[in-house]
């Protein structure tokens, strides 16, 4: 079934959250009519915890589906029929699926949120396995058969499935607050901001650039980051900040094994002052433990001790194979290998420290004017709302319903 005019999806933990449930689902509702803009949507419903929707049109289920992968929240993606409202409307659609297909074994499931229904789930499954059995000899095997037929009974009628794709799981993007994350146009910090809208967050980002001692062409690259991760949640702003001056500050007054960790923190805090205008109450990164010699335990805790914001590092027990597979997955891997001049690829010390504490660090920076440094960065800074989205074609299919 390649073409479908409706897509039943199940929410993934939504049922844990009690009294918050209502906000909950209007998040995903709304993030399920975004994401699905540009197809001919009739209208988004809510049947038995699920989310449905009807197209005014046949769609491409593939279509359908890899736009629904973006919305996280959704567990499992389904191409439904509408199957009438009697067990005969219901055997009427399902009969001549029957025909070309030969599965060794079969099972009926059926989930019932219509209470008036005349028969329960377990009637109905009965009757139907019945009718199907009687068409076809299948042997109904209720434990991994190779075809199971899906029921809902709900207050719109009797809907049908046989094929799921799996959904993106996560809370949807909007109930778990705002965070800023710091994106480099590497492969890390894209994934991290991923994984985080993934467990529900709204996420602005900060950029730092050595322009003109790096080439601008890296800031649009970064832009374009941006706009693969807008797929899962519409807009985002992005504030590109100097970081020239305070590292050739740096690189002239402190010593030089120290020097990436005290660029860094002065990341941290131009990046908190952006989370602040952002109002946002985190910050995100894309370290992962033992990576780089500054990401030891001892340089991160050093480095953040310059902000009071949380910083989440949700890559921090990852390694680099897994931040890969995850890469692909969201669509950033092939834009974040393409080259680029990093501004810590830029006066790099040959050895740097791998254990360092944070009075230290602030011995280190005790010749810099670090207000004044902070506050001239930022009044350079240029914050950009970007509203557009890569092309779905950048983003991927999930597997099965390539097929
Ligand atoms: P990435 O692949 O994300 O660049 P990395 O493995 O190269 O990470 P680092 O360069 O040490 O590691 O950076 C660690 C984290 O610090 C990044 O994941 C990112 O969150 C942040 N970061 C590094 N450079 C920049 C930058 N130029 N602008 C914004 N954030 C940065
Ligand atoms: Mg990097």
């Amino acid at each position: 079934m390649n073409r479908v005019t409706q897509v039943l999806a199940t929410t993934n933990e939504i049922s844990l959250k009690g009294g918050n449930r209502k906000w909950f689902e209007r998040t995903l509702t709304e993030n399920v009519r975004r994401a699905l803009a540009d197809l001919p949507v009739a209208a988004v419903t809510r049947p038995a915890w699920r989310v449905l929707v009807s197209f005014s049109e046949a769609v491409d289920f593939a279509e359908a589906a890899r736009r629904l992968h973006t919305v996280f929240g959704l567990g499992a993606i389904m191409a439904v029929e509408h199957a009438g409202f009697t067990m005969a409307d219901l055997e009427a659609v399902i009969e001549p699926r029957l025909d070309g297909i030969s599965p060794s074994s079969f099972a009926v499931r059926c989930l019932r949120s219509d209470k008036t229904f005349p028969l329960t789930s377990m009637e109905i499954e009965c009757s139907l396995g019945r009718f199907v059995q009687g068409k076809t000899g299948w042997p109904v095997q209720l434990n991994d058969p190779e075809l199971t037929i899906h029921i809902l009974v709900d207050d719109n009628g009797l809907f049908t499935w046989t094929r799921k794709v799996p959904g993106p799981g996560g809370l949807p993007v909007g109930v778990g607050g705002r965070a800023c994350c710091l994106l480099s146009g590497g492969i890390d910090s894209p994934v991290a901001a991923y994984m985080m809208m993934k467990r529900g967050m709204r996420l602005d980002f900060v950029h730092f650039h050595s322009v003109p001692r790096t080439d601008p062409a890296s800031l649009d690259k970064v832009h374009d980051l941006v706009r693969v991760l807008n797929r899962y949640q519409g807009q985002a702003r992005l504030a590109m900040v100097p970081l020239l001056e305070i590292q050739e500050q740096i690189a002239a007054r402190c010593p030089t094994s120290l020097r990436i960790l005290l660029y860094r923190r002065f990341m941290f805090r131009l990046a908190e002052r952006a989370a602040r205008r952002f109002k946002a109450r985190a910050l995100v990164t894309g370290e992962s433990l033992g990576q780089v010699a500054s990401q030891t335990i001892e340089n991160m805790a050093a480095v953040e001790a310059v902000t009071p914001l949380p910083v989440l590092r949700p890559l921090i027990g990852l390694d680099k194979q897994q931040i890969i597979d995850i890469a692909k997955m969201a669509g950033s891997f092939e834009l974040s290998i393409l080259p680029h001049f990093d501004c810590c690829s830029f006066l790099m010390p040959e050895n740097p420290a791998t254990k360092s504490f944070a009075d230290e660090l602030d011995a280190a920076e005790a010749g810099l004017d670090v207000g004044t440094l902070v506050a001239d960065a930022l009044d350079r800074t240029d914050v950009h709302q970007i509203r557009d989205a890569v092309d779905w074609e950048e983003i991927p299919i999930p597997e099965e319903a390539a097929r």
